[in-house]
């Protein structure tokens, strides 16, 4: 395992729409592993596969409640709503208030290809909901209320 380089801010690899995994072969558990290690070096939440500048469909997160890696990530189902503090390992120092569901249900595939489904509530939801749109190059500022983000 390595720890990957983090993309920031500014860099336009964070505003491409990610490509759909269709192998999963040894470079992708490689990515998940290195993207798990890098997480938990920079003490992120989560973390999403452009942020290290892999323009594929990858995330992983940990709400603290457990580590969970998701390949071609889907929401499903959600609701409720919370408005919360949120960040990002690639905007450093910058924070805001965003509007998020309570409760998301995500559908995806494992490192095998095979189908998971995770569900999340609180902070976890607001972590998946984060790292998904991530994926659709977007960024949690694009969704803040109020905050210190420089828009
Ligand atoms: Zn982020």
């Amino acid at each position: 395992m390595a720890i990957r380089k983090i993309v920031y801010e500014g860099d336009e690899m964070l505003t491409k729409k990610c490509r759909k995994v269709d192998k999963f072969d040894e470079r992708l558990h490689e990515l998940l592993d290195d993207m798990k290690e890098t997480m938990y070096k920079f003490g992120g939440v989560g973390l999403a596969a452009p942020q290290v500048g892999i323009l594929r469909r990858v995330a992983v997160v940990d709400a603290g409640d457990g580590f969970a890696e998701m390949v071609n990530p889907e929401i499903v189902e959600s609701s409720g709503e919370q408005m919360g503090k949120e960040g990002c390992m690639s905007c450093p120092g910058q924070w805001g208030i965003t509007l998020r569901p309570m409760i998301v249900k995500v559908q995806a595939q494992n490192r095998f290809g095979e189908k998971t489904e995770i569900c999340g509530r609180a902070l976890k939801a607001r972590a998946l909901c984060h790292e998904i749109d991530h994926l659709d190059g977007i960024l949690f500022k694009s969704r803040v209320v109020s905050g210190n983000v420089k828009l």
